[in-house]
């Protein structure tokens, strides 16, 4: 009987957050101000303020200065934009993070998130979501990268480096990923898109699949790598998926139960030889991890 292997994305995070503090510590040191990152959360989504809270803590392990703005679910769509060109003007300020998703009276058919997101400077876009700075991923020529497909991308390469724990976060080296076919479930802005040119990008061979593809357990066959960000339990189960893939579950489900789940259908690969990563504890401290990596690399670009 064999078993999955467990890609603990919690394990990783910690490092990748120790790399980032020594960064901000070694800043310091310098007598040079500590990054900052500004984040504005609109409305009174719970999930968004935990969310929130999370970053502000992870922020203040890494030494990194936070500051959030709370608008009220409210405000205009002017006040709105009058506190993203503020902070596109404070020189203090290294990094903006809009809390998606907005309240749906600032919403119409002229001004979408995306209309709010593409008012960031995109200097400040940590989370690489102005036209700008996606352009610069489609080309490849970024110097960051949306939060949540990087911290799949760093799961992924710790994985080929067979989860080898001794090692530092900054050793864990990028994996050839020439040969090597993907598939991708999922196609938002926020992570399948900009996670199949990053794949491409590094020479995988990318599928993609979304909700209008059939026959999805079928395109799971003879994939080296399978990403999911749907957001819909159960998606597929272990059937057809090849001995040693690595499965990336972004997906987070919670159950009437109370109990969080990914988009996989977890419990049916519990004897499968493959990688997999759990749900808590694999993607969600990745892309809090990442986005203080940005926060650094935005400081030191400016
Ligand atoms: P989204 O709603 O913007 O996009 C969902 C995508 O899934 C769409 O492209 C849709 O076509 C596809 N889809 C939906 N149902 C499908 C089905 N039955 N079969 C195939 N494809 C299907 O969502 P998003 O922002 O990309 O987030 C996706 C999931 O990932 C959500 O559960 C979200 O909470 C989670 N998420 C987690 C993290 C993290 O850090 N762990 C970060 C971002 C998003």
């Amino acid at each position: 009987m064999t078993n999955p292997t467990i890609i603990d994305g919690t394990f990783l995070a910690m490092k990748k957050i120790e790399a980032v503090r020594e960064q901000v510590e070694k800043i310091c040191s310098q007598s040079l101000r500590a990054p900052k990152l500004a984040v504005i959360l609109v409305g009174d989504n719970e999930a968004s303020k935990i969310y929130v809270r999370n970053k502000e803590k992870k922020a203040k392990e890494c030494f990194i200065d936070s500051e959030t703005i709370i608008l009220p679910s409210d405000v205009s769509k002017e006040e709105l934009e009058e506190t993203i060109f503020k902070l596109n003007l404070d020189e203090k300020v290294d990094a903006i993070l809009l809390q998606l998703p907005l309240p749906q009276n600032l919403i119409s058919d002229s001004f979408d998130e995306k209309y709010f997101l593409s008012l960031i400077s995109p200097s400040k876009d940590v989370d690489c979501l102005t036209s700008f700075n996606q352009g610069r991923v489609f080309n490849g020529s970024s110097s960051i990268y949306p939060c949540t497909p990087q911290g799949v991308l760093n799961l992924i390469d710790f994985t080929y480096s067979d989860l080898d724990t001794s090692i530092s976060f900054d050793s864990i080296k990028s994996a050839n990923l020439a040969g090597k076919s993907a598939l991708i479930v999922g196609r938002s802005l926020l992570v399948g898109k900009p996670l199949s040119l990053m794949l491409l990008n590094r020479n995988a061979t990318v599928t993609m699949a979304h909700s209008k593809t059939q026959n999805l357990q079928d395109l799971v066959k003879d994939k080296d790598i399978i990403v999911t960000a749907t957001g819909y339990p159960k998606l597929f189960n272990s059937q057809n998926v090849k001995d040693g893939a690595i499965l990336i579950d972004v997906g987070i489900n919670k159950l009437e139960n109370g109990k969080l789940v990914g988009d996989l259908d977890f419990e049916s690969f519990k004897n499968k030889d493959c990688y997999i990563t759990p749900v808590p504890g694999g993607v969600g401290p990745m892309t809090i991890a990442s986005l203080m990596e940005n926060v650094v690399k935005l400081y030191k670009n400016r």
